[in-house]
């Protein structure tokens, strides 16, 4: 075993990128390869996106760079990033009125944040580029991987080509190979050979597409000079109950905006796109206000359809020498905002396990005279992989299930009286009884860093609790009234109590 351990990372988005900057604060000789240019180079444009997408980052993602032990990652990464404190709901009244309803994430005013994915990435890079044992090869493909002798082959179209005019082939070796090559993931696929990895993907038969939101000329100014058509510290949702339009804002005044729509619809519109602006006023009224016509056409004709897929592996390891890292490991339908954000704090659990296990180490040794610290040894670090899939898989599938029914809730739920109604009560128990521990299910996820598993349990406990007091609550009056109106009155009366329980 040589002094320094060697990582390779394969894959510089996200993920990729923050998990190389952990393992070179652990002192490791880290290679990162990544397939696409270097997205810091004008005109470079990131993976299935059109030239920038926003995101929203929140606890999880946040925490994992607040880990990461570089002075200034966080301060850097969140400037410009615009906090999102609740969702607007946007709609027409019966007698055809346009309104806006805002509903705040949370009880207790946290937000989430609004930021450009390639900003911070660009920024991650920055980062990497600034440390002395850290080596970035863009334009470089995983094309093989043997996890046994340690060794990967990369095609690099790069600078130079081979003589037979194909791509030059290269080949490297590591001690570990971490994989952040994204949902088609490269690692996780020869990874395969190696170990009984159980892997299912579905796509789920809603395609987006990117338009956007120019900023205002004239009127509202917002916080920070810009000038934003709609309020800048919301997610902006146009819900439909097959469908929906939402709005992420960008510091320019600007919004990245998505259509999600069932793919029969996407197809009568491609074959149709004059239709376009009537169907977004049939179903999402309001946004012809905000994106001309035309735009609304050439958008939807320029930018990719894209499918949206949602993926469950384990184990994410081999042995000591292979892991693979978020959307390899578990990309998911991006409704609760969630996906960065699970990646990152993959990251940010892989190393503190790593760390965990090279303390156990260090004391053990420590009781050796004369000892002196070392690379964590191929049996400490295959404890420490196994221990990982152990533990992250199971949160792992929790929120790839919460994000596909976080579309449910986002396209129609949001409009339903059950569901203000628990958010409510749940809301209102937060805030007037905290030593109870009361939250909703979208704080725990967003605000905090409970392992999404247990977030499920409590949240599902919770939800019983809260059905039984308030079932308790309203058959209490109905049964009275029964008893006091008789049989006349039975029927419309279970069925109001049916109705607001939701059992109609
Ligand atoms: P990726 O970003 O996919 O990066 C993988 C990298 O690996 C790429 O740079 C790729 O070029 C490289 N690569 C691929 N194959 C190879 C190879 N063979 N060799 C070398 N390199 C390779 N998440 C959130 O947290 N919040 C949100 O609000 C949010 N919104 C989203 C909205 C949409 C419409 C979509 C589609 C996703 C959204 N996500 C969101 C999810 C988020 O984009 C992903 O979870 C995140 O980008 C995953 O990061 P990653 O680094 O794991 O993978």
């Amino acid at each position: 075993m040589s002094a320094t351990q060697k990582t390779v990372v394969v894959g510089a988005g996200p993920v990729g990128s923050l998990a190389a900057l952990f393992a070179a604060q652990r002192g490791h000789e880290v290679e990162v390869y990544e397939l696409r240019p270097d997205l810091r180079n004008p005109g470079t444009i990131p993976l299935n996106f059109t030239k920038s997408i926003n995101l929203a980052i929140s606890e999880r993602g946040i925490n994992a760079m607040r880990s990461a032990g570089h002075p200034s990652l966080l301060k850097t990464v969140m400037t410009g990033t615009i906090p999102m404190r609740g969702r607007m709901i946007h709609g027409k009244s019966p007698l055809g009125d346009l309104y806006e309803h805002a509903q705040d994430y949370d009880a207790k005013g946290r937000a989430i944040y609004a930021i450009d994915r390639s900003g911070l990435n660009e920024k991650l890079l920055n980062v990497l580029d600034s440390m002395p044992n850290v080596k970035l090869f863009f334009n470089h493909k995983l094309t093989g991987a043997d996890f046994r002798a340690r060794r990967a082959w990369f095609e690099a179209r790069d600078v130079d080509v081979s003589p037979n005019g194909r791509p030059r082939e290269i080949e490297i070796s590591f001690d570990l190979m971490i994989g952040a090559d994204g949902a088609h993931s490269a690692v996780r696929y020869h990874m395969m050979k190696f170990t009984r990895m159980d892997y299912q993907q579905e796509y789920i038969d809603t395609l987006w597409c990117e338009f956007r939101i120019e900023p205002q000329e004239a009127l509202s100014h917002g916080e920070n000079g810009a000038k934003f058509q709609i309020s800048q510290n919301h997610l902006h949702i146009w819900p439909g109950r097959d469908f929906m339009f939402i709005a992420i804002p960008s510091e320019d005044g600007s919004f990245t905006s998505t259509l999600f729509l069932p793919s029969k619809q996407f197809a009568e519109l491609e074959n149709n796109p004059a239709q376009l602006p009537s169907f977004f006023d049939q179903n999402f009224p309001g946004v012809t206000d905000l994106i001309p016509r035309e735009s609304l056409i050439s958008s939807f004709q320029s930018n990719p359809h894209l499918p949206l897929i949602s993926l469950k592996c384990r184990p994410y390891h081999y042995s000591s020498s292979g892991v693979i890292v978020g959307d390899a490991a578990h990309a998911m339908v991006p409704f609760y905002g969630q996906g960065m954000n699970a990646g990152m704090e993959d990251v940010r659990i892989l190393f503190s396990i790593f760390d965990k296990h090279n303390e156990m180490l260090e004391n053990n040794n420590s009781l050796v005279e004369g000892h002196k610290s070392s690379p964590m040894s191929m049996s400490s670090r295959a404890e420490a992989l196994a221990e990982y899939s152990d533990i992250r898989a199971p949160d792992a599938y929790a929120i790839n299930e919460l994000a596909l029914q976080n579309y449910v809730e986002m396209r129609s739920s949001v409009l339903s009286m059950r569901y203000r109604l628990r958010k409510f009560l749940e809301e209102f128990m937060s805030v007037n009884f905290p030593n109870f521990g009361w939250q909703t299910k979208y704080s725990r996820v967003s605000f905090s860093n409970q392992g999404y598993s247990d977030i499920v349990r409590q949240s599902d406990h919770q939800g019983r609790i809260l059905m039984r007091v308030f079932a308790a609550c309203v058959t209490g009056p109905v049964a009275t009234a029964f008893l006091i109106f008789g049989y006349q009155y039975r029927k419309p009366l279970l069925s109001t109590a049916a109705g607001i329980l939701g059992l109609n």
